[in-house]
């Protein structure tokens, strides 16, 4: 059985030898974050994969983050570590009853999160990701929204986007819309000084007691630039383990329960593997892939803030 520094070093060098890129999300146990070339949420890690030069992309996420890589670069071999790695919040849009509804709506955009499979993403005009939905569903021209699939983050963005009609799928993250306001109040009685973060796929009674509402990413770049010292991390638990990292003079208090069970399927072993092996390779029907680039390319700009269409 090899070492875990072993493993390290072979991934390493395999990665090098196929000039390949490890992109890792957020919630990726440490020992993977720790070897990824890349860590960062959903829409960091599509502007990367859309701008690397790497010939290989080894997505250490869960399946629609891979796909979306796919999507974004047919031309280039996407390979995830564990096919297993399935997002629940994902599969819960049935591609048919989004069809339904769409006909009921017949002016109405669909704008998904890109927490969705390849052929919801196909019967969308728009993704967004936490960090910009509301940006997103602002900066669009029809007043009629159909949003899926997280209810927590539609509910949000209707908070902030009050001249639209935002019709809400019924989907929801179990990670996130599991936690309680109990969750952060006992952390917050024994660390009273904390600031409490919490990301938009939580309860509405939950954000009404956050302090910020942020995506990770939005997590790490307010951390870094805050004068506070201590911090509730309402999101998925190893995110604190990022945020420890780069800032070692400040306290991160994650919630042990908030575990998201397909982020933790990747590990150094089918890692290495994946790269061993050149697989397994993520693969879009082709008119799929290129009706789902559509919604996922303007997500792109207006994450840039170059908004196309
Ligand atoms: S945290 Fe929730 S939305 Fe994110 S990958 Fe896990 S199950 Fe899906």
């Amino acid at each position: 059985m090899p070492s875990k520094e072993e493993l390290k070093q072979r991934i390493l060098a395999l990665k090098r030898e196929k000039n390949a890129v490890i992109l890792a999300h957020n919630y990726q146990i440490p020992d993977i974050q720790d070897i990824a070339d890349f860590l960062g949420d959903s829409l960091a890690l599509a502007i990367k994969a859309k701008e690397t030069e790497a010939d290989v992309i080894v997505f250490c996420g869960v399946d629609f983050m891979a796909e979306t890589a796919a999507i974004l670069n047919p031309d280039k071999k996407v390979i995830i570590p564990d096919t297993g790695a399935k997002c629940p919040l994902a599969a819960m849009v049935n591609p048919e009853e989004l069809k339904r509804m769409k006909e009921e709506h017949p002016n109405a955009a669909v704008v998904s999160y890109v927490n969705t499979t390849a052929e919801t993403k196909a019967l969308s005009d728009y993704c967004c990701t936490s960090a910009n939905a509301v940006k997103v569903v602002e900066s669009i021209p029809e007043k009629e929204i159909i949003f899926t699939p997280d209810r927590n983050l539609g509910a949000y963005v209707k908070r902030h986007v009050k001249d639209k009609e935002i019709i809400l799928w019924p989907g929801f993250c179990a990670t996130h819309d599991s936690l309680t306001v109990e969750d952060f109040t006992a952390i917050k009685r024994e660390h009273p000084e904390a600031e409490i973060m919490v990301h938009p796929e939580c309860r509405p009674e939950v954000i009404d007691i956050a302090d910020h509402v942020f995506s990770t990413e939005g997590m790490v770049k307010y951390a870094r630039a805050s004068d506070k010292r201590e911090f509730i991390v309402g999101t998925e638990k190893d995110m604190a383990y990022r945020l420890k990292k780069e800032n070692p003079k400040k306290v991160f208090y994650a919630i042990d329960r908030a575990v998201c069970p397909p982020m933790k399927k990747t590990g150094l072993e089918n890692l290495l593997e994946a790269l061993e092996k050149m697989g397994p390779v993520v693969k879009i029907p082709e008119k799929t892939a290129e009706k789902a680039r559509i919604p996922i390319e303007r997500m792109i700009a207006i994450g840039r803030g170059e908004m196309t269409s």
